[in-house]
């Protein structure tokens, strides 16, 4: 039997800033390195005991394990977001979704260099939709390039659901909440 009902949960969610999601407030700080998992564990143990809903930050910080502005700096952190990218392979993945966000491509020449792409494969031969773009010159090498470092330096994934997010307007190594699931993802290095 599920003990929690659904309703229940929704109200959790309305209860502020503070403890909307208790325990990614509390996987945050644990991944921040500002509770030891024993840390946690106590107070996530208290929380369930407390016949009413007491946030994981206002008990880690009620014990002395988080200080104010540590846990000013995890909300910050779970507030965060930013936008996820499309790799569905038929929007040319995340290669094609880059190209046409910088609006080097336009969707009609995304389509038919997916369209070669398709057709090629049938034969047998495995060109990736970059070449296929740079063959028709539809891309430039530069753009070509940029589009390659970008998928490494402003693109982050979520290591629980794998989800892309386009981190170009995040400081290196910024971490932030997933809207899929919930995880810590950071921004590359
Ligand atoms: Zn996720």
């Amino acid at each position: 039997m599920v003990s929690e009902d659904p309703a229940s949960q929704a109200s959790k969610g309305n209860r502020g800033p503070i403890g909307s999601n208790a325990n990614l407030l509390g996987q945050i700080a644990f991944d921040a390195g500002y509770v030891t998992a024993e840390a946690l564990e106590e107070c996530l143990r208290l929380q369930a005991k407390s016949p009413a809903f007491a946030p994981i930050g206002l008990l880690l910080l009620e014990k002395g394990h988080l200080t104010l502005e540590q846990l000013e700096d995890l909300l910050r952190i779970q507030k965060l977001r930013f936008q996820a990218l499309s790799v569905d392979p038929t929007q040319g993945g995340l290669f094609g979704q880059i190209a046409v966000r910088k609006g080097w491509v336009n969707l009609e020449q995304l389509a038919e260099c997916l369209r070669d792409q398709e057709s090629s494969a049938k034969a047998g031969s495995s060109l990736r939709l970059g070449q296929i773009l740079l063959g028709k010159k539809y891309l430039t090498v530069p753009q070509f390039l940029e589009i390659i470092r970008l998928q490494n330096k402003e693109v982050a994934q979520c290591p629980r659901c794998h989800t892309f997010y386009d981190t170009s307007s995040a400081s290196p190594n910024t971490a932030f909440g997933c809207s899929s699931c919930g995880n810590v993802v950071r921004s590359p290095a």
